[in-house]
């Protein structure tokens, strides 16, 4: 058997999503050299069509060569020097894992937690700002994708620029899905993923950097942390300088382009309606069949939706079943939320109406197989509805 031929699945839970064909297909073509005239004009088309999908001006923005968790650790070491204050939100894991990376980077943390399932309340950063009028910045996640909450950004973004601190942004499930407003609220450093939204495999991490950032990456007294993050040395190689510092996994910025090209093409306005329409039938169709939805209204993430297990069912049982006979993968969920909620991904390429009706089709069969206590036979028309 040939483990490494395996066949496509529907992937709809937090990541990685399907990468879009035409992006697959770019990463199968020629590597060329890694300061190749022509792969400069590929890293030059890359880097506007990034500043487009971020909706930014800001010169330096640019994919790090690593998933997101690299764009997470490229924006604390950038962000800070040991020592440093940093407010970090945490309601949920990937809030909780910046805090781990702000404090392996010898930041002083000062953490401000919000209850799984919602937001951290911006009246909660104000205390901690009140508290630590020296602290350097405010880290916060956009879509908190272990439990599907989006989390409102301005107010916070306000509250730390009057307060002279400089706010770093996840949004690694957000960016290609749903509006991230970095020149909007002046996001200081926002990070992403090309896994989630933006329908490219799993390994780069675009972030941008807004003046207030750049100036700290120009004016720091100690070294960046890390050597393989540097911005400041980085920078001088997406610059004119073209400066080695490392190989830029050439193909894949290849797919990072198409990825981007496709965006483009679709328009992100189109873009973020279409995931919140299909998130809305995905909606309507779970509580239809019976289930309750995790997160409140305002607050719901459309590129990852989270939702209570029915009464019945087995965590572990139904989604293998949805693998094996469907090759639909969804979500478990982490933490507070483990054995109790699935975690149901609509991102990019994926967030159409086809998926949705095929996966509530799948997941009702799978239900009603198991014995799980739901109403057969109204989710598909009530999602349907949503689409007439
Ligand atoms: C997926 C994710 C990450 C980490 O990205 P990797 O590509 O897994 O390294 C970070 N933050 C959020 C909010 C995520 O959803």
């Amino acid at each position: 058997m040939n483990l490494r031929n395996p066949k496509s699945k529907l992937l709809l839970g937090p990541g990685p999503s399907n990468a879009d064909p035409r992006v697959l297909r770019a990463l199968s073509e020629p590597t060329i050299g890694h300061l190749d005239p022509d792969f400069v004009k590929i890293m030059d088309e890359t880097t506007d069509l990034l500043r487009y999908v971020f909706q930014t001006a800001n010169q330096l923005t640019i994919p790090i060569s690593g998933t997101g968790s690299a764009g997470m650790e490229t924006a604390i070491v950038n962000s800070i020097e040991p020592g440093d204050k940093a407010i970090i939100c945490v309601a949920g894991v990937f809030g909780e894992r910046m805090v781990d990376v702000a404090e392996r980077s010898g930041a002083v943390v000062v953490r401000v937690d919000g209850p799984w399932g919602s937001i951290v309340d911006p009246e909660d950063v104000r205390k901690a700002i009140k508290e630590n009028p020296d602290a350097k910045i405010i880290g916060i996640v956009h879509a908190e994708t272990s439990t599907g909450v989006l989390q409102p950004l301005e107010d916070i973004a306000s509250m730390a620029h009057e307060n002279g601190m400089r706010i770093v942004v996840d949004a690694v499930t957000s960016l290609g899905g749903v509006k991230v407003p970095v020149d909007e609220l002046e996001l200081d450093f926002v990070y992403s993923g090309t896994q989630k939204c933006l329908s490219c495999p799993p390994g780069l991490a675009p972030v941008t950097v807004g003046p207030r950032a750049l100036d700290f990456i120009k004016n720091r007294e100690t070294k960046c942390q890390s050597w393989y993050l540097d911005l400041a040395m980085i920078s001088r190689y997406w610059g004119s300088e073209r400066f080695y510092h490392h190989t830029a996994p050439v193909n894949m910025i290849y797919a990072l382009n198409e990825a981007l090209r496709i965006i483009k093409e679709e328009g992100l306005e189109s873009r973020w309606a279409r995931h919140q329409l299909n998130q809305q039938a995905l909606m309507t169709g779970l509580e239809a069949m019976g289930m309750k939805l995790v997160v409140e209204p305002d607050y719901r993430l459309p590129s990852l939706t989270t939702v209570y297990l029915p009464d019945d069912a087995d965590d572990a049982l139904v989604r293998s079943r949805l693998l094996k006979e469907y090759d639909i993968e969804i979500g478990a969920a982490l933490g507070e939320f483990k054995g109790r909620v699935w975690r149901i991904g609509l991102m990019g390429t994926n967030s159409t109406k086809g998926n949705v009706v095929t996966f509530l089709a799948a997941l009702e069969d799978v239900l009603t197989s198991v014995g799980a206590k739901i109403n057969p036979g109204v989710g598909l028309q009530a999602a349907s509805a949503v689409y007439r």
